[in-house]
């Protein structure tokens, strides 16, 4: 395959996110001689693999949460269990420095892994230069490489706005607001996305009065509508101040009695209106990781919104030159890029003579329609699928079975019965079309969805299969059963 030249591999990966960091690995398995380069420098100036994932996303987000969580539930939820506490405190470095540990350990986890798998980790910004070689530039000296294939796995960075320009620590992005060193008594947030919604919680159980700025006019518009609008009842209920027609216009950095502040400008309905916070999260949406990633020759196609143009296997304008994750269309998500890195790979490999007396089965290919999406707060929302509107607007009739987790023992027993699962179903075949779930443990319960989904089940298969009792995965049968008017638990009409 390769020359045996240190500097030639089979396979490059720039990138050692989630997307990178798995399609580096499956590459490794499959035989390829495979090396990954990444850029990432922690607080403490370490390179650290896992890119945003790790380092400023998925995982300190949660650690974070569940941090918040437990604080909130000891101050105020325990007593009903039948369990009193003294004085409860908030011991916010400890709280940090757990995440710190958490993130650390999974990101070190990552380097065993791909040292384990011989994989070549080459620390630099990598630059794409024509004839596959690629520039690395590390402390101002350059280095050369070259491949057979290169996978494209740069990422995406958050949008920055000009109302609201980023400082030291006062309007901070998402990474700034994973790291306050204090809780902000009055918190603005930009965007009522799903990092602002997650970042928002982790802070307003931590204590922070906050409020959220939200251009559009309707509430999480791609979640399904009755979801959406009971998660908005719930996040009012906990105290989130969420202002839907809300367009930031500017900011300004002044000073309540001595103490800094950022004063904000927004336009909604009724005007111009102005509020001062202590500190600003600005969660407007993420952008591709394009900057400087290819030489002129090497240009590769962009589209319109300035994603690396794939085709359907993810390969660029260029043959052999592949671009898997956030840089790429779909939804922003760890699980769409580390899939993209499993199929890229195995593509790459099958096109070399090293699967020739292999009798491993690869995968086709990626299901974009069965990516399940989650929002991390409490309750959590999860779906996979069409949302009712959705199949509204395409003209397709269905039936829809809805079961309210109050209707749970298992939920019940826990103390939480917030939210339902709803599960969408053609209305002819009854194959499932969509699975929309507000709930404790949301994000674990949609796994069953997009397993029955990816074997194509009825909302029937579900309702014949037989479910522990009593468990929260029993309110996904009784949806089932109710998409034909026959839950037991509940009355139907
Ligand atoms: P990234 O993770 O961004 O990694 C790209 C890597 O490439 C980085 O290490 C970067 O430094 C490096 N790089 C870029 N350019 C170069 C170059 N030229 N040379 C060398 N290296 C380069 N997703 C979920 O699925 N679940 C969640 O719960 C979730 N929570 C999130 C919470 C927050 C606060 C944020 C910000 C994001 C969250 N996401 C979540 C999104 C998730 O982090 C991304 O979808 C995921 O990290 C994308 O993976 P990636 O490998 O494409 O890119
Ligand atoms: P997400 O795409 O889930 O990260 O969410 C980002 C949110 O920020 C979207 O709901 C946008 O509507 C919102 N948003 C973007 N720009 C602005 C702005 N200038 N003012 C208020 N909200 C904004």
């Amino acid at each position: 395959m390769s020359d045996k030249k240190n500097e030639t591999f089979d396979v490059i990966v720039i990138g050692a996110g989630p997307a990178g960091y798995v399609a580096a690995i499956r590459c490794a398995q499959l035989g390829l001689n495979t090396a990954c380069i990444d850029n990432w420098i922690n607080e403490n100036g370490q390179a650290s693999l896992g890119g945003t994932c790790l380092n400023v996303g998925c995982i300190p987000s949660k650690a974070l949460l569940q941090s918040s969580e437990l604080y909130e539930q000891t101050q105020h939820n325990l007593s009903s269990y039948g369990i009193e506490v003294g004085k409860v405190e908030l011991n916010l470095n400890t709280m940090m420095a757990r995440k710190d540990k958490v993130v650390a350990e999974l990101t070190q986890g990552i380097a065993g892994l791909l040292k384990a798998n011989k994989i070549k980790v080459i620390q630099g910004t990598a630059k794409l230069m024509s004839n596959k070689q690629i520039a690395v530039e590390y402390k101002q000296k350059q280095n050369r490489y070259c491949a057979e294939s290169i996978i494209i796995a740069s990422g995406s960075s958050s949008v920055e706005i000009a109302a609201a320009p980023l400082t030291d620590n006062l309007i901070v992005d998402s990474s700034g607001a994973l790291s306050f060193d204090e809780v902000p008594k009055k918190l603005g947030i930009i965007g009522a996305g799903v990092i602002g919604l997650e970042l928002g919680s982790v802070w307003r159980r931590l204590g922070a009065q906050v409020v959220m700025i939200e251009a559009q006019d309707e509430f999480l518009s791609m979640v399904d509508k009755q979801i959406a609008q009971d998660a908005h009842k719930e996040y009012k209920k906990q105290g989130l101040d969420i202002r839907l027609s809300a367009r930031l216009m500017s900011t300004k950095i002044s000073a309540v009695e001595k103490q800094s502040c950022v004063e904000v400008t927004y336009q909604d309905e009724n005007g111009e209106q102005h509020e001062i916070f202590d500190k600003l999260i600005v969660a407007v949406g993420r952008r591709p990781n394009i900057e400087r990633l290819f030489d002129e020759e090497a240009e590769l196609i962009l589209d319109e919104r300035s994603y690396i143009h794939v085709n359907e296997q993810c390969e660029t304008s260029q043959p052999g030159v592949y671009a898997i994750g956030d840089v790429v269309r779909g939804p922003m998500l760890a699980h769409k890029g580390s899939e993209e890195g499993v199929m890229v790979a195995e593509l790459i490999a099958s096109n070399t003579e090293i699967m020739a007396n292999k009798t491993e089965r690869l995968g086709s290919g990626i299901n974009y329609d069965l990516i399940p999406s989650v929002i991390y707060t409490h309750p959590e929302i999860a779906w996979v699928g069409k949302t009712e509107q959705q199949l509204n607007a395409a003209g397709i009739a269905f039936n829809a079975g809805v079961f309210p987790f109050m209707a749970s023992g298992r939920a019940k027993a826990q103390g939480d019965t917030r939210g339902m699962v709803k599960i969408l179903a053609h209305q002819d075949t009854d194959r499932i079309l969509g699975v929309h779930i507000i709930g404790n443990h949301a994000s674990e319960l949609i796994a069953q969805a997009v397993i029955a989904m990816e074997l194509s089940a009825s909302a029937e298969d579900i309702a014949l299969t037989i479910f522990a009792h009593p468990s929260l995965s029993e309110a996904l049968h009784e949806a089932a059963l109710a998409v034909d008017k026959r839950a037991i638990h509940i009355v139907q009409k």
